[in-house]
C-alpha cells in the first residue's frame, strides 16, 4: 500500500483541503511552493501509464477540480502548474498517481 492509500484511509494524518468519492486533496508534506496541493484518485492507478480508456471521465473531473482548488487557494489569477510526475526519469516518487498543484510564486521554466 502507497503513502497515498494510508492518508486515503486517515490510517496516516494529512491537511485535505477537498474530497468526494472519486478523488482527495491535501498539502504536501514538503511544499515546494507557497502552495502545494496534491490532487489523487482514491481508486489505486499506479501512474498514468496504467491509465485506460474507461478513465476518461475521472480524468478529465481530476483536472477540472484542480482548478477549482486553484481558485480556491486564490492562484488562479496569479497563475499556478499542474504536475504529474511519471517513473524514475519523470520523478515520480509515489506510486499513485498524483498531480501536484503548484503556485503562489512564479514558476521557472524548462523544469529541472
Ligand atoms: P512525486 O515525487 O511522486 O511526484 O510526488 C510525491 C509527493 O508526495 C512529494 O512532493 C512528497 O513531498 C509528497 N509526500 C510524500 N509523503 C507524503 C506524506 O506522507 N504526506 C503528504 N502530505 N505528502 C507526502
Amino acid at each position: 500500500m502507497t503513502i497515498f492509500e494510508r492518508i486515503i484511509l486517515r490510517q496516516i494524518p494529512a491537511d485535505i483541503v477537498f474530497e468526494d468519492d472519486e478523488l482527495i486533496a491535501f498539502r504536501d508534506i514538503e511544499p515546494k511552493a507557497p502552495v502545494h496541493i496534491l490532487l489523487v484518485p482514491k481508486r489505486h492507478i499506479a501512474n498514468i501509464n496504467e491509465l485506460k480508456e474507461t478513465d476518461t471521465l475521472m480524468i478529465g473531473r481530476l483536472v477540472l477540480r484542480a482548478s477549482e482548488i486553484a481558485r480556491t487557494e486564490g492562484i488562479a489569477e496569479s497563475g499556478y502548474r499542474l504536475v504529474i510526475n511519471c517513473n524514475r526519469d519523470g520523478g515520480q516518487s509515489v506510486d499513485h498517481v498524483h498531480v501536484h498543484i503548484l503556485g503562489g510564486r512564479p514558476m521557472k521554466w524548462p523544469p529541472g
